[in-house]
């Protein structure tokens, strides 16, 4: 299999190179040459353990692997959660399950994909002998599960800057507790922005990227997004026939990425019928799939903070597919899309998607129905898929479930009542935090880097 990127100029490539570059040298972002249909598994309706699902999946696509290499990596990455479905389906009504996507090292469905990406970097680093250091912003979730996927492995070593006394005092534990020598957690006074930002200007020092051979762990790697298409797959295994045949999958969004993977599953064959895309108050996607323009804005926060996104960095996969895998127009849109922070896309049709936009009020009054009519404790993230995943609409939904509750235990007290825990999390509060504090600025960042590489 190889991969081609969505602005059509740069030569198409194999599994690990797509992998080891995350974005194309042409700026665009990798898509398969031409979509596989799907394990015959799946096909077949059979239900399989999932690291077996997660193997026949991923090696349509990694066809560079061998394949009992590609295996031991895929049972490795799925070792490391709690649940043996790895991602179960919890029924709440005839109508309603929730997709539980919180049972990995850091309780959100983000361990998904970076379990599986810190393995392919070891393996990488394996084959190639080069070591690597991961550079990465987090406003909490991405930066922790990078963290877990990439603790204690041989020859990477990992920086993750995040705003100092802005991110939750638990997810802080997450990335500071770890006991691993090659994690640094890097505090810096100010905003997640001003985080990204220095990330962004590090990155773009070509000579300083190469001499600290940088990699990232962004949204866009494809390895992520992969990862993501298999727990469409093993929802839909666990339904019954009945709900099979009038599905809708209800997603909370911030990026485009968690939906794109679903969608991507349908289009090689998952017979989904609908996706919903549930946005917080930060609604791009809201505007976009009601509009037709794809618009960016300002940030506001919220109660679901890993959602506090105005650019959907995947959207330009989607927008490959939409104009027929014409690179040339694509690179025209994101073009103007750099020029303007706006693009009105001619003849945009929802396709398949619906969105919903739930602000911090709803949120709170969906996590107290969901308490109320099923006795089940929904995360602010997960509480934003609840406003049409009430009951409302045909057929069965299936909402995922894309944190644990105990990760905002505040936001729950405050709308039911009840102070959610989770045992990973409490003995987190008995270990020692280390971190390092450096200066907001790129020599002061650069210079750490250099003094503790890999
Ligand atoms: C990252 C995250 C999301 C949004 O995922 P996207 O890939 O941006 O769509 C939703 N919920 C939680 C808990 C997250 O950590």
């Amino acid at each position: 299999m190889r991969f081609v990127s969505t602005r059509g100029r740069s030569e198409p490539v194999g599994f690990f190179e797509a992998f080891a570059h995350g974005l194309a040298p042409d700026g665009g972002l990798y898509v398969p040459e031409a979509l596989p249909s799907l394990p015959d598994c799946v096909a077949a309706g059979e239900v399989v353990p999932y690291a077996d699902l997660a193997f026949e999946f991923l090696k349509l696509f990694d066809t560079d692997h061998a394949p009992e290499d590609l295996r031991a990596l895929v049972d490795k990455s799925y070792a490391n959660f709690a649940h043996p479905k790895t991602a179960p389906l919890r029924r709440l009504s005839d109508q309603l399950s929730v997709l539980e996507l919180f049972h990995g090292p850091t309780l959100a469905f983000k361990d998904f994909g970076l379990q599986l990406v810190g393995n392919l970097f070891e393996d990488q680093i394996a084959r190639t002998g080069q070591t690597i250091n991961v550079l990465g912003a987090t406003s909490g979730d991405t930066g922790s599960a990078a963290i877990h996927g990439l603790a204690d492995k041989e020859g990477v070593n990992v920086f993750i800057l995040y705003p100092k006394g802005r991110i939750s005092p638990l997810q802080e534990r997450q990335m500071t507790c770890t006991g691993a020598a090659n994690i640094f957690p890097l505090p810096i006074e100010g905003s997640f922005d001003d985080a990204q930002s220095l990330v962004k200007e590090l990155f773009g020092d070509l000579a300083f990227k190469n001499e600290a051979r940088l990699s990232a762990v962004n949204s866009i790697n494809l390895a992520r997004v992969l990862a993501q298409s298999i727990y469409y797959l093993h929802a839909w295994l666990q339904l019954s026939a009945a709900e099979r045949e009038d599905l809708t999958f209800v997603v909370p969004t911030g990026n485009f990425g968690n939906v794109f993977a679903g969608w991507l599953a349908q289009r090689m064959g998952l017979p989904a019928k609908r996706f919903v895309i549930a946005t917080n108050q930060n609604d791009i996607l809201y505007r976009l799939f009601n509009s037709g323009i794809y618009k960016t804005g300002a940030v506001e926060p919220s109660l679901a903070p890993s959602m506090d996104i105005q650019v959907a960095s995947n959207f330009e996969r989607f927008l490959y597919y939409l104009q027929e895998g014409d690179g040339a127009k694509v690179s025209e849109m994101m073009a103007t899309v750099k020029a303007q922070g706006e693009l009105e896309i001619p003849g945009f049709r929802a396709d398949t998607f619906s969105a919903t936009r739930t602000v911090d009020s709803g949120i709170l009054e969906n996590i107290a129905n969901a308490w109320d009519r099923y006795g089940y404790v929904i995360d602010p993230h997960t509480a934003c898929g609840f406003e049409t995943g009430g009951g409302a609409g045909s057929g069965h939904r299936v909402v995922l479930s894309t944190a644990h509750p105990a990760k905002f235990p505040d936001t729950i007290e405050e709308a039911i009542g009840e102070h959610p825990t989770h045992p990973a999390l409490e003995a987190l509060k008995q270990k020692e935090q280390v971190r390092y504090e450096v200066a907001a600025t790129a020599e002061a960042v650069s210079a750490f880097i250099r003094d503790h590489a890999a």
